[in-house]
């Protein structure tokens, strides 16, 4: 399973199967990264240099991104 959260500029992709639940992700941006809340990913909440930034500390590779889609 893969799921997607878009902030308009990148989409972050979270395949939860990788995921070892480290809370790296959530230390770093808790506005973005909220484990109870759905969706739990709001990358609005965050400028797309800090989204990229956290995500290369993803230590399992389950977190990524790539560009959104032009409109
Ligand atoms: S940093 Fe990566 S491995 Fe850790 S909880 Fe977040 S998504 Fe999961």
């Amino acid at each position: 399973m893969v799921k997607e959260y878009s902030n308009g500029e990148i989409v972050v992709i979270w395949k939860p199967e990788l995921c070892i639940h480290s809370g790296i992700c959530v230390k770093m941006l808790p506005q973005v990264y909220k484990p109870k809340e759905s969706p739990w990913v709001t990358p609005g909440n965050a400028s797309t240099e800090a989204l990229k930034l956290q995500i290369a500390h993803c230590p399992s590779g389950a977190l990524s991104w790539k560009p959104a889609a032009e409109k």
